[in-house]
């Protein structure tokens, strides 16, 4: 000890001038020393399947600031805040649904603008889906409704399909009034919100009217996005045929390709030939299983044809999501049972739907892309597929979602693979993750860019409705 008091003040002084890290441990855990890990999350030794980057092998996945921010062969664990171990499981980028049914909480019954539509982050993360498109619950009119009451809210990323008709999906006395379907205000909606609404749809309608498809080309050439075609009721005036021979663009998606209701397969059991040359102009056909979508009896001739889904997504809503159509993973385990492998099964439900909806930053995992990764394990058992009209398939495999990881946290951990045993815990822990990859239980102060903690999930929603 100095003996002279100034003296001591002045080395202390000096010591804190050239030690500051002690001063930062004061200002507050979250802030970060220059001794940071490289990476918030690293998930190890996953048979990673990625269509975009052709990658089915066994990778580290390196996830830094919400980015995908490595992916090799061997990373070292040292250089990660966490550390996740995938071995044995397969790691895809978040799950996309490009056909679900969002817009609820209006109190509107028998609407799938109300009562009809399911709340997402219920049904989501557990399967992995980390992105869904709502097909077309809300048109211009009640948009903007949608999009304050639920988009705005939820933990998952939902884009939209913008009904063709103004007050969309309000029931048959709204679906079928040519009068409210209006390309001009649908296409101006689409442009206030791009990268949000992600595309037109049109469904449901009963008439012989060419119209509803027509004007919803018309806002989709005029907002630059695809059109959606749920082809509602089969009228001879309007053949499936024509549909996607002549009437729908290139890159244009008809959904409910499995259901059998209008005419996708001929007589002779085969493919209409009018599918097959649609596709070949580039028409995109989307699975839409939901509760009245999907027959074994129309799907495993098409797909002995050879005739696949460019996507899979499930139509989910109140009246699918305890029926033949169980979930997202459950749709996927329909294609594996008819032989698809699980590289092009996990294709069409990540980046072949995101190229569908022109949202190439997603459902991939090439560095510097959104950290939506999903970790799912094939099991092995037996089990049992149903269609809408409740025949069964038998199956020996099934994909369950371990991890479910969005913009870079972890949202989803089935089995608890992200977290330590209770027991090497000290007594009276509390919430012990950390903010930049924990997006369940985050210690206070510990998540980038809030103040919030536990039971105050931070908003990853992207600003500007990306
Ligand atoms: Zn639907």
């Amino acid at each position: 000890m100095p003996r002279n008091p100034r003296r001591w003040l002045l080395l202390v002084l000096l010591a804190f001038s050239l030690f500051p890290f002690p001063l930062s441990l004061v200002n507050g855990a979250a802030q970060q020393s220059p001794a940071a890990p490289k990476y918030d999350l690293l998930i190890r030794g996953g048979h990673v399947i990625d269509a975009r980057n052709k990658i089915s092998a066994i990778r580290d996945v390196a996830i830094a600031g919400g980015k995908i921010a490595a992916v090799e062969a061997k990373l070292n664990p040292g250089d990660a805040l966490k550390t996740v171990d995938a071995t044995g499981l397969y790691v895809t980028p978040g799950l996309i649904d490009i056909h679900t049914h969002n817009y609820t909480g209006t109190g509107e019954r028998g609407s799938y603008a109300g009562d009809n539509s399911v709340s997402p982050d219920g049904f989501t993360f557990r399967v992995g889906v980390t992105t869904v498109a709502d097909a077309g619950c809300a048109g211009w009119r009640n948009f903007e409704d949608f999009k304050q009451r639920i988009i705005d809210r939820s933990k998952t990323r939902i884009l939209a399909f913008i009904n063709i008709v103004g007050n969309g999906m309000r029931g048959a006395q709204y679906e079928n009034d040519l009068n409210d379907m209006e390309a001009k205000p649908t296409a101006d909606m689409a442009l206030k919100y791009p990268g949000l609404i992600i595309g037109v749809k049109t469904a449901h309608y009963t008439g012989p009217e060419w119209a509803p498809v027509e004007r919803a080309v018309e806002a989709g050439t005029l907002a630059n996005i695809p059109v959606m075609v749920d082809f509602g009721a089969n009228k001879p005036e309007r053949p499936v045929a024509e549909l996607v021979t002549k009437k729908l663009r290139p890159g244009d998606i008809y959904t409910h390709v499995y259901s059998g209701l209008r005419g996708e397969l001929d007589p002779s059991g085969h493919v209409n030939p009018g599918l097959i040359e649609g596709r070949k102009r580039g028409v995109i056909f989307d699975v839409g299983h939901g509760g009245g979508s999907f027959l074994w009896r129309i799907a495993v001739p098409a797909i002995k044809d050879g005739f696949l889904p460019d996507s899979i997504s499930t139509d989910l809503h109140i009246g699918s999501m305890n029926t033949g159509m169980k979930d997202m993973l459950n749709v996927m385990d329909k294609f594996l049972a008819m032989g698809l492998s699980l590289d092009d099964v996990v294709a069409k439900s990540t980046w072949n739907p995101a190229r569908e909806i022109k949202q190439d930053g997603l459902g991939h995992l090439s560095v510097g892309a959104i950290a939506d990764v999903t970790v799912v394990r094939v099991e092995k058992g037996r089990f049992g597929l149903t269609d809408m009209n409740g025949a069964r398939m038998d199956s020996t495999q099934r994909l369950m979602c371990e991890l479910t990881v969005k913009d870079g946290r972890i949202v989803y951990d089935l089995n608890g693979i992200s977290r330590p045993e209770w027991r090497t815990l000290p007594a009276g822990y509390g919430p012990i993750g950390d903010g930049r990859w924990d997006g369940l239980n985050p210690a206070r102060g510990t998540t980038p860019g809030t103040q919030r903690g536990r039971g105050g999930a931070p908003q990853l929603r992207q600003s500007g409705g990306k």
